[in-house]
C-alpha cells in the first residue's frame, strides 16, 4: 500500500520512464523475493532531491541488493555512494548487481551492521548526503552515529516515516507493529525538533524526511 491516493499514486508511476534493463531486472527481482526497495515515487522525488543538492559523497544506511545505490549512482555520475548492508545474502546479492552496472566504479558497499561500522564508514567521509533507509526501530541510533560525517550544509534523507500510513492511524492491532509505529513516532517527533536540522515530511512513497543542517 502507497500512502498516497492510490489512483494519484498510480498516475504518477504512469509517468515515470522505463528504467535500464538491469534496473527493471532489479526490480522485478525485489517484488518477487519481498526485497522492500524504495518505492517508484519515493525514489524518483529522493533522486530529484539529490540531483539539485548535488552531493559528492552519500552515505547509504540499508543496501538491500544495492537498487537505490545505483539507481542514486545513475543519478549523480560524478559521486561516490558508500552503502552498508548487514544482511549477507542481500550483500552478496548487490555485489553481483553492481559488478554489472555501468555505475560499477562509484559504489563501495560495507558488510556489516550499522551499529558497528560507524569507524568504517567514517574513514570513507565527510558525507554530503546521509540516507537512512534500515531497521526502522533504530532511526534515531543511525542519525546519532553518522551524522558527525556529515559535511557543513549537509542534507539527511531518511525513508518510511509514514510506515504505510499507520503513524496516522489511532489503533494498531498487531503489538509488534504497533511498537514499530511507536519508534517511528517517536523520531519524526524527535527529528522535527531538532535544533539543529530543519526537517520536512514528504507524504510520497512510505514517506520520505528530508532534514537539512542548519
Ligand atoms: N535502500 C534499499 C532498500 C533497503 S531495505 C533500496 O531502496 O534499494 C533495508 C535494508 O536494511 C535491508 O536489506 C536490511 O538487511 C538492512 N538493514 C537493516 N538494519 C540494518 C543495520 N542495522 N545495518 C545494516 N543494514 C541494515
Ligand atoms: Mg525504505
Amino acid at each position: 500500500m502507497n500512502i498516497l491516493d492510490n489512483a494519484v499514486n498510480g498516475y504518477i508511476e504512469s509517468l515515470i520512464k522505463d528504467r535500464s534493463e538491469l534496473l527493471s531486472e532489479m526490480e522485478t527481482f525485489a517484488e518477487a523475493e519481498g526485497v522492500p526497495i524504495m518505492e517508484l515515487a519515493g525514489i524518483e522525488t529522493l533522486l530529484q532531491l539529490l540531483r539539485i543538492q548535488r552531493p559528492a559523497r552519500v552515505l547509504e544506511i540499508g543496501t538491500a541488493i544495492g537498487y537505490s545505490g545505483l539507481r542514486m549512482a545513475e543519478a549523480l555520475p560524478d559521486a561516490a555512494i558508500v552503502s552498508i548492508e548487514r544482511d549477507e545474502n542481500r550483500y552478496k546479492q548487490a555485489l553481483h548487481f553492481i559488478e554489472r552496472s555501468p555505475q560499477n566504479d562509484q559504489l563501495d558497499i560495507i558488510f556489516g551492521d550499522a551499529l558497528e561500522t560507524v569507524q568504517e564508514a567514517e574513514s570513507k567521509g565527510p558525507f554530503d548526503a546521509l540516507f537512512i533507509d534500515a531497521a526502522k526501530g533504530q532511526y534515531q541510533k543511525f542519525f546519532d552515529l553518522y551524522s558527525p560525517f556529515l559535511a557543513e550544509g549537509g542534507v539527511i534523507y531518511s525513508d518510511n516515516v509514514l510506515f504505510k500510513g499507520m503513524v496516522a492511524e489511532e489503533n494498531v492491532e498487531n503489538k509488534r507493529i504497533r511498537n514499530m509505529v511507536k519508534k517511528l513516532k517517536s523520531y519524526n517527533d524527535w527529528l522535527m525538533n531538532h535544533p539543529d536540522y530543519h526537517t520536512v515530511i514528504i507524504p510520497v512513497g512510505d514517506g520520505l524526511a528530508v532534514s537539512r543542517k542548519k
